[in-house]
């Protein structure tokens, strides 16, 4: 049940309750693909770091270790002994970034696996049973993601195809949550608006999404590749014909300043692969901006990533030294940078919820902006080569 709180502007500051807790929303969820954070993060160090909801990848758990055997570990909470909510996303969007080949049929995808190269296929009933026996909180409609240069034509097809697709998840969910042995029956699902970057396509599906009560409703295919005015422009059209009583989430996004500017715009469920990835690479999030820690000029540094931040890397160990364990190829020092950027996302989603609840979210968010563009120059090239080596180490 999705409750708003508070209004302020487009903003929505509301609560979700699900079997597995209730989540404050504005929320950002954390990116654990493989039922694993990148970067040696476990789900009791989510704990302490002020997050709300993980989300793992039913494309990959298919493939690895199977949801097959995480059905009979009891499903995904049992498995990873996480205790908040998880969503699941479809499949979808891997099947059509990841795999090598793929023919796309009224009934679903054929596909080549991207691990072993054997053949696959998903469809909206395949995706909703995998997700289903992983027993998430909130399982993802499966959907077709048509790239944001696709033509009108081929988008208005594809779209249709995935409204069809929609209404068959619909029905399979209802049916596994009725089985016996099911292991949450109370999943839930949200649908995906879609629609490229063409506006009638994507009102013209809100308005057809909207009429089937899901619960929850997000906005897909964007952040992959259109410009940051391109995707404003689509929450500005689209998410005033979303149903406002219900969550709306934007997949795959973003920077903070996404972040803070869709929020502004309605949405309040957000993904991103961003804190964790560039932890891993040693690049850092801050309010003055983001850093690299592989610069020379921290060799010496003797502060933590952010005075005043509460996460574990900043409350205990300086700059100079999360530096030369990136730099010896040390585990533990992507593992604190990890910890520091998510710590980083989700507090500020704290900041945000207060900001709304006081009625000044116009301000927080431009005072925000502004602080964060001291450090935006600093070079992040150095991270990728360490990553690499520390790969290949
Ligand atoms: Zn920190």
């Amino acid at each position: 049940m999705y409750k708003i709180l508070k209004k302020d502007g487009n903003a929505k500051r509301a609560e979700f309750t699900t079997v597995h807790g209730t989540v404050q929303t504005p929320v950002f969820m954390n990116v654990a693909t493989v039922a694993a954070i990148k970067g040696g993060v476990s789900t009791e160090d989510l704990e302490g770091i002020d997050t709300q909801v993980v989300l793992s990848n039913t494309y990959h758990l298919h493939l690895r270790p199977g949801d097959e055997l995480v059905y009979r570990m009891g499903g995904l909470h049992k498995f990873m002994s996480c205790n908040k909510p998880i969503l699941t996303d479809s499949g979808g969007f891997q099947v059509f970034s990841l795999a090598k080949t793929r023919k796309i049929k009224e009934e679903g995808v054929y596909f080549h696996s991207h691990i072993d190269g054997h053949k696959l296929f998903m469809g909206p009933e395949e995706s909703m049973r995998i997700q289903s026996h992983l027993g998430s909180t909130i399982a993802m409609a499966f959907d077709e993601c048509p790239s944001a240069k696709a033509e009108h034509e081929y988008v208005q097809m594809s779209v249709d195809r995935t409204t069809r697709w929609l209404l068959r998840c619909k029905k399979e969910m209802d049916r596994l949550n009725g089985l016996e042995y099911t292991v949450n029956p109370h999943q839930m699902l949200f649908g995906i608006n879609q629609g490229a970057i063409f506006d009638d396509i994507r009102i013209e599906h809100a308005k057809r999404i909207s009429e089937l009560d899901l619960d929850g409703y997000a906005v897909g295919g964007l952040a992959v590749g259109e410009s940051h005015e391109e995707m404003y422009h689509v929450l500005d059209t689209v998410v005033p014909f979303l149903p406002e009583n219900k969550p709306t989430y934007l997949m795959g996004v973003g920077t903070p300043a996404n972040i803070l500017e869709s929020v502004d715009r309605g949405v309040d469920f957000f993904d991103c692969v961003y804190p964790s990835r560039n932890g891993r690479h040693g690049h850092l999030y801050t309010n003055r901006g983001h850093i690299n820690i592989l610069n020379a000029k921290y060799e010496m540094d003797d502060t933590p990533i952010e005075e005043g931040c509460g996460c574990p890397a900043c409350r205990r160990y300086t700059k100079a030294y999360i530096r030369h364990l990136l730099k010896a190829g040390e585990m533990l020092g992507m593992r604190l940078c990890v910890l520091h950027n998510l710590y980083f996302y989700n507090h500020m989603m704290t900041e945000i919820r207060e900001a709304i609840e006081k009625g000044e979210y116009k301000a927080y968010k431009k005072k925000k902006l502004e602080g964060m563009l001291e450090f935006d120059s600093e070079t992040i090239a150095d991270g990728y080569n360490i990553a690499r080596n520390w790969r290949k180490g």
